[in-house]
Formats: structure tokens, C-alpha cells, sequence
């Protein structure tokens, strides 16, 4: 069976429970331990795929199809393990359950509750895919104290208490806040949070708290004497320059022993932490630096953006090069000429994104790229616009645009390019779809294969004629439009297999204009950087070089 390592949070949000549970994952499997990780999520949304990036950041797609927390991002950034769809719970998705078992007479006339119904349906959550790792860790968002969050802590109780001894362990995060005027650290916040996990049944085993400095030895004492935690286990996480140091920060603050400690398991296998070591030294030691633009529409909240932001970190230590990305609200370009703004920079990216609001800004972020022959790389929506730009002006279809943004409006008025997807494969599986749809979970979403066009750039960049990418839209490039695109010089260098649903454009006379219709940042590791992202942040490089 699976050993269990649940993560909560304490004082405030925030803390980054994802990033230690991350980077534990990463220690356990540099002992050469197997490991998978979970998130399970409080809140009432079914899943994050039909929240706005603006409250809850990125929705992170798995090869089979789930949209999910960004914090799965940071597991497989960390691990390289492939979450999948029984990675990620929320509290919505266990409610549906129980309430379509009920509907169909499942209980039997029971009387529903929270415990046990509900406690049921999340030990059974917990339970998928036990023996297949050493490790399952598991973690709890929110922070200790949240109402929502209560079945699932009275959920782990459980699954721990079910459990043979030193089969579960508890690792609480925490803030110690430094307070100028006294010139301490004060822990008095983290044994209040431990007092309330243990109202509730439980006891952490080991605590990490972030810090914006060194934990002293008597601090360290207080919290393992008032947490009833051995002083071994009261874990420094300070801030780190770069997201990546983390595993070796917490290997130097022995994070991973204290958890074998915890487990009895001894003698503790060494560790072998050279990726991490090489990772480190490429970000810490550039030799040159490129600066990107990225032009979108959620550009005030970055997590919106995780996975392009960190792909981007990957391609730039593939290159052993600082990457330093502006990010441009697209809107702007409605009201001022991209020129004054773009020229400054050595590549444009155009991620993903929903909705009309900001477009056109993209489209002449597009041109401006192309007729500049400045590295353009358009993601999702990023490569529509870039299709949309062409077919304007090189095709010279005026009208050009996406039914995304008419649709609903009927403006005969627009050439649809670009045109919402109502049937289609996958694995012999027919999807149909219809503009009455729920939003939620009706896109095509996961892991899609495309042929690519040989001597094509993206199959020099790929090294490969076949590829499996993520995706996560409703709409697409409309193939009867390749024919008069290709004439005028934009190549559909990646088509699905089937021939039907173009996958990558790229321009032939440019030195690198690549669309992508799939989300290649989702895949992207420090210790294994996407193609796509790397050939991008050379194509970067060579044009710094020019300037
Ligand atoms: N809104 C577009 C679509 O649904 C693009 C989606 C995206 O960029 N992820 O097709």
C-alpha cells in the first residue's frame, strides 16, 4: 500500500502548500522512491474549468482531459509524473456525486450527511490508485478553519485513523511573520493554527514555515515543544530567488528526512539530486538575456499565465539565457500603435485566452511580428488571431474573424475563419457538441495527436513527425481556408491525423511565426524544456543578436 502525505495550510493563503508538496515529490524520488500527487480542493466550483483566470490563475489540462488546479502544473513541473484526471478533487465535483448517487437511489433511503456520505466519497477519492506509488501526497487547498475545507480534513482524520500505524504522516505550512520592532520571528500564529488542527483531529508530524529569514534555534525549540513536533521536524522555508531552488533548500533543511524519519523507514536510500543541481546552476548562471513580450488579456494576475511563464524560465535555461517577459494588456494596442511598444522587444508571445475584449490588440501584435519578422509564437487563441491576421492581409479577406465573437450576435457580416468545433474524433470516440452546451467541461480538452509536415520548422524543431499535445478550446482554424493561407506563404505544418483540424501555422519567409493550437507550456519541465519554448527563446536570442 501507499505511504500518505497530506499537506495543509495555516495563518494565511497563499504560502505555497503546491510548491513544498512539489518539492517533496521531488526529494522522495531522488531517494528513488515512486511518487504521485493530489490536490483537493474546498471550494463549490465542480472544477476550475469555468473559473475566470482572474480569481483562481491558470486551469491546468491533463493528457486525459481534465481541467484542473495550477497547482497539478507545479507536481508534474516538479515530478514529471503526468497528473490525470483523478489528481484533482473539489468539493463541488464530491458533492455532484454524492447527489447523483442519492438520485439514483443509491443510499437506499438513507438520510445523507456530510459524515459519513460525504467523508465516504472523499476516502474513496483518496483510496484511487493506492500500491501503484510509495508516496501519494496528497494536498488540502485552502487553510485550516475554512468551512468548506471541513469534510476534507475530517475526511484524512479518517483515512489516517483507518490506516496501519505510520502509514499517513501530516505536514502543516505555515508563515512566521517577523516583526521590525521587536526584531523577532513570532510563532504564536503557528501554534494557534496547530491548536485548531488539532481541534479538529489532528496533529501535524511536521511543520514548514515560510520565512523571510533564518529560523533561530530557540524559535525552532518553541515550536517543536508548543506543536508537540520534534525539533528536527520544524522546517525552514525561506523565500528563494527562483521556484526551482526549492528542492535543494529543502533537502539542505533535510525536509525529505524528517518525512522518512516520520515513517520509520531506515536506512533512507541517499539521494541523487544532480538534475536539481544542474537546474539551479543554469538559473543562476545566464550568459545573456532576451526580453518578451506577452500580449493577452488576464496580464494583471501572472498565475493567470503559470505555465507560459515557466515554460518561458525552461526555454531560457535550455539557452542558458535570462528571459525577461513584460506582460502587455492587448487591449492597449486598440488605442496606441504597437510599434512604439513592440519594438523594444526581441520576441512577441500571444498566449491563450476566451472572449472578444482584446483581440484586435492581439491581431496587430500579429502583424506587427510578421511584416517585422520579430519571433512570434501564438498559443490557443493566440494562434486564431495570428490566422486571422493573415487571411486579412495577405488572403485579403476584409472580414475575417472568429465565430467565438459573433456567434451569438448573428453578424453575417464576418468571414468565420475561425469556427466552433461541433463534432469530432478522438480515439474512434465521437464528441458532439452544440452552442446549448454547458460551458463546463464541453471543450476539446487533453492530450490530441497531429501529424507534422516533414521539413516543416516545427518538424525540425520537434525532431519528430508525430506529437500528442494538450488542448483546451471550443474553436478552430477552418481547414477549407489552408489552400489560399498556403498559397500566400503561412504553411499548416501540423494537422490531427484525420486531415480535418489544422494544429500549427508557421510562415515560411520569417525567421520564426509559429501558431499552435495546443497548449505546449503545459508540458514543459526545468529539467526537460519544451521544444517549442526552446527553439522560441533561441529564435529570441538570434534577433537580440541583430539589434
Ligand atoms: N477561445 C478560443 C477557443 O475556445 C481559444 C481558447 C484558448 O486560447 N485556450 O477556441
Amino acid at each position: 500500500m501507499s505511504r500518505y502525505i497530506f499537506v495543509t495550510g495555516g495563518v494565511v493563503s497563499s504560502l505555497g502548500k503546491g510548491l513544498t508538496a512539489a518539492a517533496l515529490g521531488a526529494l522522495l524520488q531522488a531517494r528513488g522512491f515512486t511518487v504521485r500527487l493530489r490536490k483537493l480542493d474546498p471550494y463549490l466550483n465542480v472544477d476550475p474549468g469555468t473559473m475566470s483566470p482572474f480569481e483562481h490563475g491558470e486551469v491546468f489540462v491533463t493528457d486525459d482531459g481534465a481541467e484542473t488546479d495550477l497547482d497539478l502544473g507545479h507536481y508534474e513541473r516538479f515530478t514529471g509524473v503526468s497528473a490525470t484526471s483523478t489528481d484533482s478533487v473539489s468539493c463541488g465535483k464530491i458533492y455532484s456525486k454524492v447527489l447523483e448517487k442519492e438520485r439514483r437511489g443509491d443510499y437506499l433511503g438513507k438520510t445523507i450527511q456530510v459524515i459519513p456520505h460525504v467523508t465516504n466519497e472523499i476516502k474513496d477519492f483518496l483510496a484511487l490508485g493506492d500500491n501503484e506509488v510509495d508516496f501519494m501526497l496528497c494536498e488540502i487547498g485552502g487553510t485550516v478553519g475554512d468551512i468548506e475545507g471541513l469534510p476534507f480534513f475530517e475526511a484524512i482524520r479518517q483515512f489516517s485513523h483507518e490506516r496501519a500505524e505510520k502509514q499517513c504522516i501530516f505536514i502543516h505550512l505555515t508563515l512566521l511573520p517577523y516583526i521590525a520592532a521587536s526584531g523577532e520571528l513570532k510563532t504564536k500564529p503557528t501554534q494557534h493554527s496547530v491548536k485548531e488542527l488539532r481541534s479538529i483531529g489532528l496533529s501535524p508530524d511536521i511543520l514548514v514555515c515560510r520565512t523571510d529569514r533564518d529560523i533561530p534555534q530557540k524559535e525552532r525549540e518553541k515550536l517543536a515543544l508548543f506543536c508537540n513536533v520534534r525539533k528536527e521536524s520544524v522546517i525552514a522555508a525561506p523565500d528563494l530567488e527562483s521556484i526551482y531552488e526549492a528542492p535543494l533548500c529543502y533537502m539542505r533543511e533535510k525536509l525529505d528526512q524528517a518525512v522518512l524519519d516520520a515513517f520509520q523507514i531506515s536506512p533512507a536510500p541517499s539521494p541523487n539530486l544532480q538534475i536539481w543541481e544542474d537546474v539551479a546552476d543554469r538559473i543562476n548562471n545566464p550568459e545573456g538575456e532576451v526580453h518578451i513580450a506577452i500580449v493577452g488579456k488576464y496580464t494583471q494576475l501572472e498565475d493567470a499565465y503559470k505555465s507560459i511563464a515557466e515554460a518561458l524560465t525552461h526555454g531560457g535555461m535550455a539557452n542558458r539565457t535570462r528571459v525577461i517577459s513584460t506582460w502587455i494588456d492587448a487591449e492597449i494596442f486598440e488605442r496606441k500603435n504597437p510599434t512604439e511598444l513592440l519594438q523594444k522587444f526581441n520576441a512577441i508571445l500571444v498566449p491563450g485566452g476566451f472572449g472578444e475584449r482584446g483581440t484586435e490588440g492581439k491581431i496587430l501584435a500579429a502583424h506587427f511580428a510578421r511584416t517585422k519578422n520579430v519571433p512570434y509564437l501564438g498559443i490557443c487563441l493566440g494562434m486564431q488571431m495570428a490566422v486571422i491576421e493573415a487571411a486579412r492581409n495577405l488572403v485579403g479577406i476584409s472580414s475575417a474573424g472568429s465565430e467565438e465573437f459573433f456567434e451569438q450576435n448573428t453578424d453575417k457580416g464576418v468571414t468565420p475563419v475561425i469556427y466552433h468545433l461541433k463534432e469530432w474524433y478522438k480515439d474512434r470516440k465521437k464528441f458532439v457538441r452544440s452552442s446549448q452546451d454547458h460551458k463546463g467541461g464541453s471543450m476539446r480538452l487533453g492530450a490530441y495527436k497531429a501529424d507534422l509536415v516533414l521539413n516543416s520548422k516545427v518538424q525540425q524543431i520537434y525532431q519528430a513527425t508525430e506529437i500528442s499535445e494538450r488542448h483546451r478550446h471550443r474553436y478552430e482554424v477552418n481547414i477549407k481556408y489552408k489552400a489560399d493561407l498556403e498559397k500566400c506563404g503561412m504553411v499548416f505544418s501540423g494537422v490531427s491525423p484525420d486531415g480535418k483540424l489544422p494544429e500549427i501555422v508557421e510562415l515560411k519567409d520569417h525567421p520564426w511565426y509559429i501558431g499552435v493550437q495546443f497548449h505546449p507550456e503545459l508540458k514543459s519541465k526545468p529539467f526537460e524544456p519544451h521544444p517549442i519554448f526552446k527553439d522560441f527563446v533561441k529564435a529570441a536570442l538570434d534577433q537580440s543578436r541583430l539589434v
